[in-house]
């Protein structure tokens, strides 16, 4: 009896990965580049709003940006593992954006089959020293064994990944924050902010977009130095010509206010208010 019941369990699992997987192929087939929002709150647990992430598809290629915690799990629910991911890139090193990172590099090691593919991460100046003292505190939990794993720092550079042109740029937050333009070679383009206050350099990296991600955190009434409210983020989307705008990154307190009327009261252009799953075509 308990058999039949385990020989149950056994199959109802196998259908569900097979959903997963045949979910997986056709993303993948169907849209080419696609940006998936996993993540639109900040630090403070919410169950309406996870901690930042944002994933990439694009061909083959699957990037993601910021890894809060919870991320891992977000993965799953788009039809992606731990395993996928081939480059993070890092806005700043705030544990809201980096929580993840000790639980993908234990997971590629001791899940059922180990990764094999190999896996870039990149930040700004400093996040060499927090992998090192990282791997200080977790030694041979966390160093890979079957994937060949690389550590890189950027500031303000451009740099080819694969068929993506990436361009960083300090931002106006915390020491070593960074954002981030992904360029197609057709042309299409992306900027996102991570955390920051209003900066000439977010202008630049989003200027002319087709999709500018920015940060939200606080309605108007309620600036806090080192972010942004929704008119201030309407006004970098304004000033850098973007096509389209993506909030993101809101402390429960934006959820009580009419976050898109604050910022379409600035910016005349397409906008979204994000929400975890949200998918963006680009
Ligand atoms: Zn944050
Ligand atoms: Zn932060």
């Amino acid at each position: 009896m308990s058999n039949h019941i385990h020989g149950k369990k056994i199959e109802k699992k196998l259908k569900f990965t097979t959903v997963l997987s045949s979910k997986k192929i056709w993303i993948r087939r169907i849209n080419l580049a696609e940006l998936i929002l996993l993540g639109s709150g900040t630090g403070i647990p919410s169950l309406r709003r996870g901690s930042p992430g944002i994933l990439i598809v694009s061909d083959s290629t699957l990037l993601l940006i910021d890894i809060g915690p919870g991320t891992l799990r977000k993965i799953l629910e788009v039809g992606f593992t731990f395993r996928d991911p081939d480059l993070i890139l890092f806005t700043h090193l705030h544990p809201d954006h980096t929580a993840d990172l000790v639980p993908i590099l234990f997971a590629c090691k001791y899940g059922d089959f180990p990764r094999e593919k190999d896996l870039l991460c990149m930040g700004g100046t400093g996040f060499k020293s927090f992998f090192e003292a990282l791997k200080k505190l977790y030694g041979p939990w966390i160093e890979p064994q079957s994937y060949h794993l690389k550590v890189q720092e950027v500031s303000k550079e451009t740099f080819f990944y694969r068929h993506l042109k990436i361009q960083s740029k300090p931002m106006a937050h915390i020491s070593g924050s960074v954002g981030y333009r992904i360029e197609w070679m057709d042309g299409k383009s992306i900027a996102i902010s991570g955390d920051t206050d209003y900066c000439q350099n977010i202008i630049d990296l989003g200027f002319e977009v087709d999709l500018l991600v920015l940060e939200s955190s606080f309605p108007d009434s309620k600036k806090v130095e080192g972010h942004l409210t929704p008119s201030l983020a309407g006004r970098i989307a304004m000033e850098s010509h973007c096509k389209k705008l993506l909030l993101t990154h809101f402390y429960p307190i934006c959820d009580h206010f009419d976050i898109l009327n604050q910022c379409g009261q600035i910016y005349q252009g397409e906008i979204v208010v994000g929400e975890d799953l949200m998918r963006i075509k680009i």
